[in-house]
């Protein structure tokens, strides 16, 4: 394994909010350097993924500059899903440079992980009950601003150039109507 000590944090961030920068901080206090894998990156424009992947990768990027928590020290990759989750972690590894550590609370990639031989750590979570993307996505397509309490500043700056509600409403009605303009 390599010298520099890497934790690696697998997420959606749909979108990166206070929670994640919260964990950004753990690992980097356990590692030299945080690996920041971007899940599902062939996902966008859904209800639960809005965000493209190069989007995903600007928030992050902008966050770490903007609180000066290490962009020196942070490697920020895509990664898309596969069929098989059994061998997902092999996937995983193959898109990354190494690490040592994997920083999950999500139960399917702590077993996954686990059962092929990766050290996993559950960080601390910050106000999970109301931190979560679920919920920003939530607050946002209900024009309700309360979700500018939970992400960086830069987080806001770019859902706002993106015009990340009018994106999450037309999704919406291509739900409520699809395919079709009557
Ligand atoms: P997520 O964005 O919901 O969460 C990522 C992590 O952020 C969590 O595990 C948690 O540790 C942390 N976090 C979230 N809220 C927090 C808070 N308030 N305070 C502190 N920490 C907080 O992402 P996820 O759904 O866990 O992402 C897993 C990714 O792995 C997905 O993209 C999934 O598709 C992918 N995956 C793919 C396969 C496959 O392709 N077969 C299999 C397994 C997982």
């Amino acid at each position: 394994m390599t010298h520099t000590k890497r934790g690696l944090l697998v997420g959606r961030f749909q979108p990166f909010h206070k929670g994640h920068e919260y964990v950004i901080n753990q690992i980097l206090k356990e590692n030299d350097e945080v690996i920041i894998a971007v899940g599902s990156a062939q996902l966008s424009y859904t209800l639960e993924n809005p965000l493209t992947a190069g989007e995903r990768v600007y928030m992050i990027q902008s966050a770490l500059k903007q609180r000066k928590l290490g962009l020196d020290k942070a490697i920020t990759i895509t990664v898309p899903d596969i069929q098989y989750n059994s061998v997902w972690p092999t996937h995983l590894k193959s898109y990354s440079p190494p690490f040592n550590t994997v920083y999950t609370n999500n139960p399917l990639v702590t077993a996954l992980l686990k059962d092929a031989g990766i050290t996993v750590k559950h960080p601390k979570l910050y106000m999970r009950n109301k931190c979560s993307g679920t919920n920003i996505r939530r607050w946002l397509l209900k024009g309700d601003p309360q979700w500018r309490k939970y992400v960086p500043d830069t987080t806001i700056t770019i859902l706002d150039e993106l015009k990340i509600r009018e994106r999450l409403l037309t999704i919406t009605a291509q739900y409520e109507n699809p395919g079709g303009r009557d």
